[in-house]
């Protein structure tokens, strides 16, 4: 038995295994797409109050930072 899923930005049924679904502050998001998942997303943080995303935003955007100076620090080495 395959559990079926709708997209909630787009209203498309899609099946179990497929798209996006994610548990945000107890609530299910189920997305078909990628493209579907963004654009709720999106309109999510762009409705957050800036004084609450600024400090997790700093937090996110510092570890993807260290990442990727790592994995360019890797490359040096190997060169
Ligand atoms: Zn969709």
């Amino acid at each position: 038995m395959s559990e079926k899923h709708e997209c909630i930005t787009c209203g498309r049924p899609f099946p179990e295994g497929q798209g996006i679904i994610m548990n945000l502050a107890g609530r299910k998001l189920e997305f078909h797409s990628k493209a579907c998942a963004y654009s709720f997303l999106r309109e999510l943080l762009l409705s957050v109050p800036e004084d609450c995303v600024s400090s997790p935003l700093r937090e996110v955007y510092t570890k993807h930072e260290e990442k990727l100076d790592n994995l360019k620090k890797k490359a040096e080495k190997k060169i």
